[in-house]
């Protein structure tokens, strides 16, 4: 049945995925962005919502600006709040330009859901990092999952990923004992194709970063959980719509290395790309780690040390199907070659 929903930062890489999925479901969708004005930045919903059986309508909000959302939440019954800051590098200020509009954000959204009675269910994408803070954490577990909570990273360690955490806390807190549910959407290392050009999302700079030979000279062996774009838009769905869907939920399909990932696109196009050939050893890295942006804490907690993340409740509960990792990257790689990116 349609619903009326409102999606949260609808300029960016997840939540275009998000929109279109229930523009396709026949919903009426409200999106909010930063500055209604600046179309450029959302010319591809509005191409989507013309073939799809839905109607998108945009709303302005910023995270930062108490209120703000009151007008697009006010008659919404599923609010799916994706807007947050993501940026693992490049930023001047942890507090200003990622603790503060992630936590911030989740306070005004859920803060407007607390004043408005229609509202059935908030869907928050929160991460994986909010489960775990480095690699290490994994210590003496098989896999991390839902139940587990990122304790290890704070402003100066991890920054992004503690946000990511004081959000979520926030929400649960926010949404205790309210007319509405939340259900949290924990996704690993979100990958694939873009529905837009826009390259800033830590998910499309890495690979473009990779494919035109940003690490050619060797990677850190870094593993992560990866799961596409699509299938975490089809959980954020079905996290709303399935009656029974309850708590946190990490989605995530396989983990893989940069070097996998390289291999992959190697075999994909071979011969193609500048890509790297080889991992750096550790102890190479921890030497480094200051001039290529990294701190020896982060190498010696993450670098080389294995993580696997446990999809069954996402599998059991909400009944979720996961593309392969391959189908992934050479669909992200088509897009970003007929987009002109590479
Ligand atoms: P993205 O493309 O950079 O999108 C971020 C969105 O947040 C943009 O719409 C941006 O709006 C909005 N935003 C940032 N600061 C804002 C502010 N002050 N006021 C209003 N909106 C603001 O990133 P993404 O990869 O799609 O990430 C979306 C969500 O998924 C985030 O919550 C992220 O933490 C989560 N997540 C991502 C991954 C991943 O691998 N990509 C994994 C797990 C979880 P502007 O266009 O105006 O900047």
């Amino acid at each position: 049945m349609k619903k009326t929903v409102l999606v949260t930062g609808g300029t960016g890489y997840v939540a275009a995925w998000v929109i279109k999925e229930l523009l396709d479901g026949g919903h009426d969708v409200r999106m909010t962005v930063r500055d209604a004005a600046k179309t450029e930045k959302y010319q591809h919903l509005l191409d989507v919502e013309k073939q799809s059986a839905g109607k998108l309508t945009v709303y302005e909000a910023d995270l930062l600006k108490k209120g703000s959302f009151d007008e697009a939440v006010k008659g919404s019954e599923y609010v799916f709040h994706t807007a947050s800051p993501f940026f693992i590098s490049g930023f001047k200020d942890a507090q200003k330009d990622l603790i503060e509009p992630a936590l911030e954000g989740t306070k005004n959204v859920l803060e407007s859901v607390r004043r408005t009675p229609e509202v059935k269910r908030v869907i928050l994408t929160s991460s994986a990092v909010a489960i775990f803070g480095d690699n290490a954490d994994m210590e003496g577990k098989p896999s991390f999952n839902e139940k587990d909570w990122n304790t290890t990273s704070s402003v100066s360690h991890q920054p992004y990923s503690y946000s990511k955490t004081l959000a979520e806390k926030a929400a649960w807190e926010l949404a205790d004992k309210q007319h509405f549910d939340l259900v949290t959407i924990n996704p690993t290392f979100i990958l694939g194709p873009s529905l837009s050009k826009r390259s800033d999302s830590t998910s499309i700079s890495t690979i473009l970063d990779l494919l035109k030979g940003g690490f050619k000279s060797g990677v850190p062996n870094l593993i992560n959980g990866t799961v596409d774009v699509r299938d975490v838009a089809k959980a954020h769905a079905l996290a709303a719509f399935t009656e029974s869907a309850k708590g946190r939920y990490l989605i995530s399909n396989e983990e893989a290395s940069l070097l996998d990932m390289a291999r992959i696109f190697e075999e994909n196009r071979p011969n193609h790309y500048p890509l790297p050939q080889r991992e750096v050893p550790k102890p190479l890295i921890w030497l480094i780690a200051p001039k290529v942006g990294l701190t020896r804490k982060y190498v010696s907690k993450n670098v080389g040390i294995n993580a696997r993340f446990d999809n069954r409740k996402s599998i059991d509960e909400l009944g979720m199907t996961y593309r392969s990792l391959k189908t992934t990257l050479v669909d992200q790689n088509k897009q970003l070659e007929a987009d002109g990116l590479l």
